[in-house]
């Protein structure tokens, strides 16, 4: 017999170990109260010995912790159940926007442990430079971490415009960025992170996928399926079918900004005419509301819409009801394509949606077919304004999560 085969047995037992500690850990993160050894042997189908050793592995790489136990009537001592880690691995999520910076630590119960968001309008600013200052950021947050007793185990970062497998922008026609090597011009600066094996050091998605993702694994939990439609300076869309993301065949799904609501209308950055960007992006209902935005800030901008909005002014009014129509009319597209029954504003949207839903549902009950029987819920996302910077520290966490291996054999 081959004398490979002592390896090939080790590697079994190994890849067994890591498929264990994966499936228990999983289980953890999933219940909804903290399980104990015992129910995690029921719901796994693992021996209550090897779901015990498992489980001081995770306590030992700080993964898990036991959670104070609940007061029980009756003799016994109560089982002590286990709950996710609020020290040991956490994921840096970033954000470089057209108007901010945005960078935050979440740790393995999805608990924000640090954010940062520095406004500043970007467009003049060289994507090096640009990035050079999110690292500078990202500093800062590495050290609050570590002070929190926690290590950043990958980052995320998110950018409006499309990325290619590589991690290169090829389009961010908002910023002024293409083709755009974003991990080569980190590279140059110190680690944003540790190098954990399973982790990728950076991921770099784009920001209205990342925010659907942070929708997504909110907590409660929301709906399976949804559309969840960012609206900033350009207009980005996440597409959440059945529990995933649908990214498309090169990742470059969900550009909702530029779906022609006027065929033959006001020129477009992307070369485009009357694209739904030029009729309800944050710069185009400002100008409608009669604001100057050079003069506003991106936060204030919405807020001061919101507040005149309030107050009844006709020009704000008459602009978000003309951006929620042009917004419908491209949402409604979408619902009769792919059959959806729940869209989430976020973004800058979410402060604006009382005033953006009611044109957006009347559009949707006028051109979707099934909107007669089966209704179509709109309403504004919960995470606020950093819900990509939320969900790309989240989409890292995720990564441990599902391969926790990785964390525990850093060292080695
Ligand atoms: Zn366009």
């Amino acid at each position: 017999m081959s004398p490979t085969h002592a390896p090939a047995g080790a590697a079994r037992q190994g890849s067994l170990r890591e498929l264990n500690l994966a499936l228990v850990l999983g289980r953890i993160a999933a219940a909804d109260r903290p399980p104990s050894r015992a129910d995690l042997a029921t719901a796994t189908g693992l021996t209550r010995a090897t779901v015990s050793a498992v489980v001081e592995d995770l306590l030992a790489g700080q993964l898990v912790s036991e959670a104070d136990p609940a007061p029980r009537a009756g003799a016994g001592r109560p089982a002590r159940g286990l709950v996710l880690a609020d020290t040991g691995p956490a994921g840096l999520g970033l954000e470089v926007n057209v108007d901010y910076l945005t960078v935050c630590v979440v740790d393995l119960a999805g608990q924000v442990r640090h954010r940062t968001v520095h406004r500043a309008d970007l467009r003049p600013v060289a994507p090096e430079d640009a990035l050079a200052r999110l690292v500078d950021l990202a500093g800062h947050a590495r050290a609050d971490a570590a002070r929190q007793g926690l290590t950043l185990a990958g980052a995320a970062l998110a950018v409006p415009g499309l990325i290619d497998d590589s991690g290169q922008v090829r389009l961010a026609p908002n910023l002024g960025w293409r083709d755009v090597p974003v991990p080569e011009l980190l590279s140059a600066h110190p680690a944003l992170t540790d190098q954990v094996p399973g982790v990728p050091a950076l991921m770099v998605d784009n920001e209205a996928n990342l925010a659907a993702l942070g929708e997504l694994h909110s907590r409660p939990p929301g709906p399976a399926s949804f559309l969840h439609i960012s609206g900033e300076v350009g207009i980005g869309a996440g597409i959440v079918l059945d529990g995933a993301l649908f990214r498309g065949v090169r990742g470059w799904s969900g550009e909702i900004g530029h779906f022609p609501v006027h065929p033959q209308g006001r020129p477009c950055r992307c070369g485009g005419r009357g694209c739904l960007e030029q009729y309800a992006g944050q710069e185009a209902i400002v100008t409608a509301a009669g604001l100057v935005r050079a003069e506003l800030p991106a936060d204030t901008a919405t807020a001061r819409l919101a507040e005149l909005a309030e107050a009844g002014d006709p020009d704000a009014l008459r602009a978000l009801h003309d951006a929620g129509t042009a917004l419908g009319v491209a949402v409604a597209s979408v619902v009769n394509l792919l059959d959806l029954d729940t869209v989430v504003l976020g973004g800058g949207y979410a402060p604006l949606a009382p005033w953006l839903c009611p044109p957006v549902l009347a559009e949707i009950g006028a051109r979707v077919l099934t909107a007669a029987w089966s209704p179509v819920s709109v309403r504004p996302s919960t995470l606020g304004p950093e819900a990509a910077a939320v969900g790309a520290a989240g989409s890292v966490v995720r990564r441990i999560v599902a391969r926790p291996a990785g964390w525990l054999g850093r060292a080695g």
